[in-house]
């Protein structure tokens, strides 16, 4: 290989450094440049995970990729089948970098601490030479300096980040938040604060949006893997309702009103004489019941044998349909993501290259591509990091062997 190629890759993040990492291996030639607003790289990925990086997922008991990529499902399946979960274990562990399973089917490294990968990947950067430029926020994009550009500067709630992009013609979604909790109206759950019921299914009264998972009560509402999916799925949604909506609680999960309706006949059969309050479904802890009653307008010297048919159909709908208003949005600080961003209508989602400039590419969060947790959004870095490297390298060597 003798002819030089020069390329900029913009923002040293997850994406950004692991495509650099990879496009200096498969072509030792090239000029590469990585160019970094901050004072240092991969700063959000060393606070990934609570500082342990949850650097990616088994993806075991996923059905349907658009559970966990709400946006970007369609190129995702793409670059997941050019750089798999098992490729990125596997480049990880080759850097050394041992990694575990929990239980949930989160992937972490086993030293549990996310530095490790920051300084595996300085390492590397370093040892390759890719020419790391930091303090240099990239403010417009030059195609005519550069053989090739990647784009991967992160997700941002703003579109003045997406300004460099200006007079290239690149559509953009509006970048709003995903991830995040619910203030909920009311003071009730103050009293239930750190109460959590595993299994519950939350859905947003007269739209598709539904997700199912545990859910934590908060001093200032609702959080827990139910609530997260939910912001995720109906992130868009619920921005344009400024975050004001009703939210509908199904605490039984899985059970539907039919099912729940036998449930509640045996009850009445078996504890007849026991106090309302002496014997309910496990799930919930005595306050949080209490609290259920309340809503259910059902006093607590109340007998099991003594409901009325009323009292049982208000106990089918509070347990199977409880709702809530949702009145304001909380970032949650363990991970907060962007959906948003370039539009995947400007890309080739088989490449990752614009439409409209073949020399451009975009990697990560950046695009309309975002995931809920669990190690999928890092996951989405590596593979699209991966992807870029890869077809950069393959056009690169198609084009010198026909010269
Ligand atoms: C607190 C927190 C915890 C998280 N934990 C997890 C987790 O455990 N697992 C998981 O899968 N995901 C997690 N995420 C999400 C994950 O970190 C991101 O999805 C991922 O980092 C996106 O990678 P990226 O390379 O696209 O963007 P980033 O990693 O954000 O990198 C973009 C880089 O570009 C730089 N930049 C921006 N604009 C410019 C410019 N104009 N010029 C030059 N540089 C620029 C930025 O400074 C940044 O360094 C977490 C997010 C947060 C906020």
């Amino acid at each position: 290989m003798t002819d030089k190629i020069s390329i900029a890759v913009i923002g040293a993040g997850a994406a950004g450094c692991f495509c650099s990492i990879n496009l200096k291996r498969m072509l030792p030639n090239a000029d590469i440049h990585l160019f970094e607003s901050k004072g240092k790289a991969l700063a959000k990925v060393a606070i990934t995970g609570g500082g342990r990086c949850n650097l990616t997922n088994t993806f075991r008991g996923v059905k349907n990729l658009q559970e966990v990529y709400p946006r970007g499902e369609k190129l995702m399946r793409r670059a997941l089948s050019v750089f798999s979960v098992e490729d990125t274990c596997a480049w990880f562990e080759k850097e050394g970098i041992r990694l575990v399973v929990q239980e949930d089917e989160c992937i972490f490294p086993q030293s549990q601490d996310a530095m490790q990968i920051v300084k595996t990947f300085l390492y590397d950067l370093n040892n390759l030479g890719v020419q790391l430029h930091l303090n240099e926020s990239v403010t417009n994009i030059d195609l005519n300096k550069w053989s090739r550009v990647v784009v991967a500067i992160g997700g941002h709630a703003t579109l003045q980040r997406l300004s460099l992009f200006d007079g290239l013609d690149i559509p953009i979604e509006l970048p709003v938040p995903s991830l995040f909790t619910f203030n909920i109206q009311g003071n009730w759950h103050q009293l239930l604060m750190g109460t959590v019921v595993e299994d519950v299914q939350t859905f947003i009264p007269s739209t598709k949006f539904r997700s199912h998972g545990a859910l934590l009560l908060t001093h200032w509402g609702m959080s827990g893997p139910a609530i997260l999916k939910i912001s995720s799925y109906a992130a868009r949604y619920l921005a344009e309702q400024e975050y004001k909506s009703p939210l509908c609680i199904n605490w039984m999960g899985n059970i539907n009103e039919q099912k729940l309706r036998t449930m509640l006949q045996d009850m009445m059969q078996q504890h007849a004489q026991k106090l309302i309050t002496s014997s309910y479904p496990h799930r919930f802890s005595s306050k949080l019941w209490n609290m259920l009653l309340t809503r259910m307008c059902i006093p607590t010297t109340q007998r099991w044998g003594a409901l009325n048919a009323k009292q049982v159909n208000k106990m089918l709908s509070t347990l199977t349909a409880d709702t809530y208003q949702i009145t304001g949005r909380c970032p949650f600080k363990e991970e907060f993501v962007t959906c948003g961003g370039v539009s995947l209508k400007a890309i080739n989602i088989n490449t990752l290259q614009s439409k409209k400039h073949p020399t451009l590419y975009f990697a990560g969060e950046v695009l309309d591509v975002d995931a809920i947790t669990g190690g999928f959004n890092l996951q989405a870095a590596w593979s699209m990091g991966y992807m870029v490297a890869k077809h950069i390298f393959t056009t690169y060597q198609d084009n010198n062997q026909k010269t």
